[in-house]
Formats: C-alpha cells, sequence, structure tokens
C-alpha cells in the first residue's frame, strides 16, 4: 500500500496539523519526482476577524519551533510574527520575579491564528496576518487543493476511504487524513464512526480572550514579556498573559475553566497591576472556551487513514502547534517512504505519537507538583527566592530552575527535559537551602 505516482490524499482540516501535512507531502514527493494530488478541506475563512476565522489558541510559538520551521523554508514574515518576548515574569501572591531569555537569540513569537480579534476589523488595512492562513497559502502554492468545504460523511469502499463534502458527489482518496482538531466533535464522530478503532482524545475546556489594551498600554504593562500567574484558585492550573501588538492574549487552563474561575482571576490583585488603569473587563471580550488536549486519542490510523494534530495527540498544555509539526512531519516521510498501510503508521508514525505521550504523563506528575508551589506558601517562597538568586548570579553561571520554568512556558523542551532540570540534584539541594533560610527567617 504505497502512495505513488497520480495517489490521491484528502486532508480534512486546514489548521496546522492538516497544512503541514500537505506542506510535507508535496515537498517530499516533489524531492521523490512522484506526482500526488492533495486536498484541504477547511471551511473556515482565516481572513475573517473574531471566531469565524479562529482556531482558538494562545498563540506562542517557541523558538524551538520557529528554528525547526526556518529549516524547512518556512519563514514566519514580520507580518504573522506580531510581538516577540524575551522574558517571562511569574507572579505569585506576596511578588514576581522575572525570568530572562537563557541565551539572546531566544525569542518567543506572537500570533493569531485568524484575521484577528473580533472589533479589529475597524483598523483597515489590518496590520497582520493570519498564521494559519500564511500555512494554508504556502501549502496551495506548494500544489494543494483547498476545497472550502466541510466533509459531512465518510465511509469505506473496498478498503479506499470515501468522502462526501457538502454538494460534491462522493470522492475516493487513496489516503484520508484526519486534521480536524478537538473543538468539532461531530467531525471526530466522523473518524469514530468509521469503526477501526479510533476514539477522541481526553479534553477539558480552558478560556482564550483578547483584551484590548492599545499598543501604549500593552508596553506599558507587559513589555515583551509574558505574564504568568501562580494563583491559588481551585481548578486553575496555568493563566498568563501575552502582549500581542494592541492586545494581551489571556490563556487560563486547568480543569473544567468556568466563569466563575475566570472572574476570581480577574479580580486577584496580582492580575490587577497587569490590566491598564481604570480598566473595566469588557462585557463581551473577544473570548471562547475551546477544549484542550489532556489525554491521546485511540488507535489514530488504520490502513489509509491516519489523525494528525489534536486529533491524535499533542504536547500537554503547550506547543500544540509544534507537536502537529512533528507529527505532520513523520506522517508524511512514512506514507511516502514507506507507505499507508495500518502497519506502516504503527512502525513509523506511531513513535512520533508514542513520545508525546509518554512525556505527557511525565507532565501530568510535574503540575501535580505545580499545585504543591501553589497551594503551600513556604514552598512557594523558597522558589521565589532561588529564582531571585538565579537572576543575581553571574552570566554563564548554571540557573536549573529560571532553565525549567522558560522550558515549561515556552514549550522549547520536552517535559522529561524539564523533569531533568528540576530533579537534578543540585536544583533540589538549592531550593532546600532556601526553603531553610525562609523557615529560620520567618520563626526568628
Ligand atoms: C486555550 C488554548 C491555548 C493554546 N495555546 C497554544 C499556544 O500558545 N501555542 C501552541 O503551539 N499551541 C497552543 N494550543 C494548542 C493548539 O491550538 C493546537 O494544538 C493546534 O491548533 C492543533 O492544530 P490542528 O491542526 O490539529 O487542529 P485545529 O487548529 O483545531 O484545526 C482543525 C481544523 O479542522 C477544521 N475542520 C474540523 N472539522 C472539519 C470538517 N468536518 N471538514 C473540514 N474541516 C474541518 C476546522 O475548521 C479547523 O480549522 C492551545 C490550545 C488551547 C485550547
Amino acid at each position: 500500500m504505497k502512495l505513488a505516482n497520480g495517489s490521491t490524499v484528502a486532508i480534512v482540516g486546514g489548521g496546522p496539523g492538516g497544512t503541514l501535512t500537505a506542506i510535507f507531502l508535496l515537498d517530499l514527493a516533489q524531492q521523490l519526482r512522484r506526482q500526488l494530488t492533495v486536498d484541504i478541506y477547511e471551511p473556515k475563512r482565516y481572513t475573517c476577524t473574531g471566531p469565524t476565522g479562529c482556531n482558538m489558541c494562545g498563540g506562542v510559538i517557541s523558538e524551538s519551533l520557529i528554528q525547526m520551521l526556518a529549516t524547512e523554508g518556512i519563514l514566519l514574515p514580520d507580518s504573522v510574527v506580531i510581538d516577540t518576548i524575551n522574558a517571562y515574569i511569574l507572579h505569585t501572591d506576596f511578588e514576581a520575579a522575572r525570568i530572562d531569555a537563557p541565551r539572546q537569540e531566544m525569542r518567543i513569537a506572537t500570533i493569531f491564528r485568524g484575521a484577528g480579534p473580533k472589533g479589529s476589523e475597524h483598523q483597515q488595512p489590518l496590520p497582520w496576518q493570519s498564521f494559519d492562513q500564511y500555512l494554508l497559502d504556502m501549502a496551495i502554492a506548494k500544489g494543494a487543493r483547498l476545497r472550502e468545504v466541510s466533509v459531512s460523511a465518510l465511509r469505506l469502499e473496498e478498503g479506499f476511504p470515501v468522502l462526501i463534502a457538502h454538494d460534491q458527489p462522493p470522492l475516493r482518496y487513496d489516503l484520508l487524513v484526519g486534521a480536524v482538531g478537538i473543538n468539532q466533535k461531530k467531525s471526530l464522530q466522523l473518524f469514530e464512526g468509521l469503526n477501526f478503532g479510533y476514539y477522541r482524545p481526553k479534553t477539558t475546556r480552558a478560556y482564550v480572550a483578547e483584551l484590548y489594551y492599545g499598543v501604549e498600554q500593552v508596553q506599558q504593562r507587559l513589555g515583551h514579556a509574558m505574564h504568568v500567574f501562580l494563583l491559588n484558585i481551585p481548578h486553575l492550573k496555568f493563566a498568563a498573559i501575552t502582549p500581542k501588538g494592541h492586545y494581551a492574549t489571556l490563556v487560563i487552563l486547568g480543569d473544567q475553566i468556568d466563569q466563575e474561575v475566570v472572574d476570581r482571576f480577574f479580580a486577584a490583585p496580582e492580575v490587577q497591576k497587569c490590566l491598564p488603569e481604570g480598566w473595566s473587563i469588557p462585557v463581551k471580550p473577544c473570548h471562547c472556551q475551546p477544549s484542550i488536549v489532556i489525554g491521546p486519542a485511540k488507535k489514530p490510523f488504520t490502513d489509509r487513514i491516519v489523525m494528525v494534530g489534536d486529533a491524535s495527540v499533542s504536547r500537554l498544555y503547550k506547543d500544540g502547534i509544534g507537536s502537529a509539526y512533528r507529527m505532520a512531519k513523520r506522517l508524511a516521510y512514512t506514507a511516502l517512504a514507506h507507505g499507508v498501510s495500518g502497519k506502516d503508521f504503527q512502525k513509523y508514525y506511531w513513535p512520533v505519537c508514542r513520545t508525546l505521550l509518554w512525556d505527557n504523563r511525565l507532565g501530568h506528575l510535574l503540575f501535580a507538583f505545580d499545585n504543591l508551589f501553589r497551594t503551600v506558601p513556604l514552598l512557594r517562597r523558597g522558589m521565589m527566592a532561588l529564582l531571585r538568586r538565579e537572576r543575581c548570579q553571574a552570566e554563564g553561571t548554571a540557573c536549573p530552575l529560571s532553565s525549567a520554568f522558560w522550558n515549561t512556558f515556552t514549550g522549547s523542551a520536552s517535559y522529561w527535559h524539564i523533569a531533568r532540570e528540576l530533579l537534578h540534584p543540585m536544583t533540589i539541594w538549592k531550593l532546600l537551602r532556601e526553603l531553610l533560610l525562609r523557615n529560620k527567617t520567618h520563626s526568628s
């Protein structure tokens, strides 16, 4: 079962998982001198502002992903990169600590997935470009065909996937790629209904809002730093405000985030300091409550069908686009170099998903530790003291805690790498020393 000259591929979903798969398939096919027909099915218009054009995400791209994309010839233009971040500010209930990029060249990019937040259409022409549209245009430039319709039915005929979209006649393909993300339950049901054992990943509800500050207030209140909040609010695991030109993107992750958590977050004094002076929460900011992947899908492939991106697996709470990149690249290699049978995907594609899956298990463990720091004030004080001490150290001295935080927030490294930094005997010893010092100061 191979993708030969003249083979056809349907990609359902034109988010990063789908477009990167198309780009890698078409690039590799060209190198192998094979002619492929690649159809991307995507009804969303990324040129529209607000929810119509948006794939609901924080829009932070780690420096490692920027570099990996650059090696593929995918250079993000200035119009796509809205801001760059060179530091994190970690806010707790009693103080804040700054964590600078470990190296000068380490920069994180912030992007809009669609054309921008609801209401930004009043700025004409828009000063930025959609990240998803940029990837989609690149896939089209490489030869992919865009079908601006939603796929409404799938079936198998003589072992081949057949796809029905809107009013077009059923089409049979040699390979069907499910890149439908996690937010459209009906689309996930279409793949589950093919009965090859696929079952959607486990998810929870997150919260994203685009808050209008104006450029000056963004600079004044946030600068070029992402503001991360370690607050003791039930259900909240991670909350961050990220500068994005005129806007600040708020992301709240945790266990079924609801309006009560959001209200408690906004009311926290540490958060108020990062909002423009005299600012009150708009009645209806551009916001959404998307699902976020917290567990892997079951059996994301079979003969001639494979799932990619969020619909398969994603790195826990970070680097979803980077995960989609890794899977898309391996998928294209498997399909063209080896084949499109379930066995080929098991042997060559599954390892990349499995690595993410195992890493996420460690991620869950690290977030359990994070909970401990969030709820025990003494631990929090010790951690902040160590971060402060690392910042005062001479340049070139190892700063394992700052580095672990940097890697956690940026998504630049695996949880395995972060755990090695955090659980290094020297880091534990330094933290214990800070805790003892704090304890002494408190009791004297
Ligand atoms: C709150 C939150 C914050 C996040 N922040 C970040 C971050 O800062 N950085 C990061 O790297 N990742 C982040 N992520 C994760 C990231 O958004 C996802 O990992 C990424 O979007 C996955 O890409 P995808 O292509 O698999 O799915 P998606 O981006 O969801 O794309 C799926 C596409 O499929 C289309 N589709 C669905 N059904 C059909 C159908 N039947 N027919 C045709 N098309 C269909 C949809 O319209 C959509 O465009 C965040 C996620 C959440 C929830």
